[in-house]
């Protein structure tokens, strides 16, 4: 694996901290600082992934695993490419920008997985090789304009709310025909699939009635009219809830607390109330 390895922090600081009070539950998420512990988080999300994959019947490939490494800065995210990340999500376009250049010696992939707005899309196409949250036309097209210019393509996929919460992002799940139907103008989008965020509820029923509602929108899209949604992916499934959504027919599911560990940083950051 290329790349200077940093100042990981050295075990003795790591036990230090972790001062396990051996209440363990099984929602607790583990902090990795050493490469060691990342190959152990990750080992751990893919033995996930593989069973939940098992058991609706589908092939493990089919699903592609998005470390999200936002609030976590770069002696950490260092830690994990050694131990074999080598593209990483991140919510907010100026800490990934940032993030990117003081890691440009590692040649990472970057996707932008949060609300975007549309003055912030010339910093999206300095450096990022995927967008996950394109939920108006107007951010579309000051990309497309961007990336002309720059003489290149992004993936994205197209962020449906299937919640119905104010506090998501993403565009009404009627409204989605209409937009993709408009993509096309765009010659610099490569669509690639549907992204969603489920709601936030224990009860595990509501939570797969949003992936069911996104595969639905997607399959509906692949019958009225294939050439507008690419491959037809399902962006969908956190820490919290990727087991169902892999149940749910995802094809990429963004994953960071269960790699990293725990984000101090509420999500109400991220998902304003
Ligand atoms: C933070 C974030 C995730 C990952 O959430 P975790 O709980 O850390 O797994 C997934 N998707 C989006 C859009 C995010 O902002």
């Amino acid at each position: 694996m290329i790349g200077g390895v940093g100042a990981g922090a050295p075990d003795e600081y790591h036990d230090l901290m972790s001062s396990d009070d051996g209440l363990h539950h099984d929602s607790d998420f583990h902090t990795a600082r050493s490469v060691e512990e990342f190959r152990a988080n990750l080992a751990e999300v893919s033995r996930r992934i593989a069973a939940a994959a098992q058991r609706a019947g589908r092939d493990a490939s089919e699903v592609e695993l998005l470390p999200v490494s936002k609030t976590v800065e770069q002696e950490r995210i260092r830690l994990a490419v050694a131990a074999g990340c080598r593209k990483f999500g991140e919510n907010k376009v100026q800490e990934a920008f940032r993030k990117s250049e003081e890691m440009a010696d590692l040649a990472l992939d970057w996707a932008v997985i949060g609300h975007l707005q549309s003055n912030k899309a010339k910093d999206v196409v300095r450096f990022a090789s995927e967008f996950q949250a394109l939920d108006r036309i107007k951010v579309a097209a000051a990309l497309d304009r961007r990336l002309e210019a720059a003489g290149r393509s992004l993936d994205v996929y197209v962020q449906v709310n299937t919640s119905a919460e104010d506090s998501k992002f993403g565009m009404p799940p009627e409204e989605l025909p209409g937009f993709l139907s408009r993509l096309p103008q765009f010659e610099t989008l490569r669509v690639k699939g549907l992204m969603t965020l489920a709601v936030f509820s224990s009860d595990t029923e509501r939570v797969r009635t949003c992936f069911e509602l996104l595969r639905t929108l997607r399959d509906r899209a692949l019958e009225t009219d294939p050439a507008l949604i690419g491959g037809g992916l399902l962006s969908m499934g956190m820490s919290g809830d990727f087991e169902i959504a892999i149940e749910e027919g995802a094809n990429c599911v963004r994953v960071g607390q269960a790699i990293f560990g725990r984000r101090a940083v509420p999500d109400s950051h991220y998902w304003p109330e």
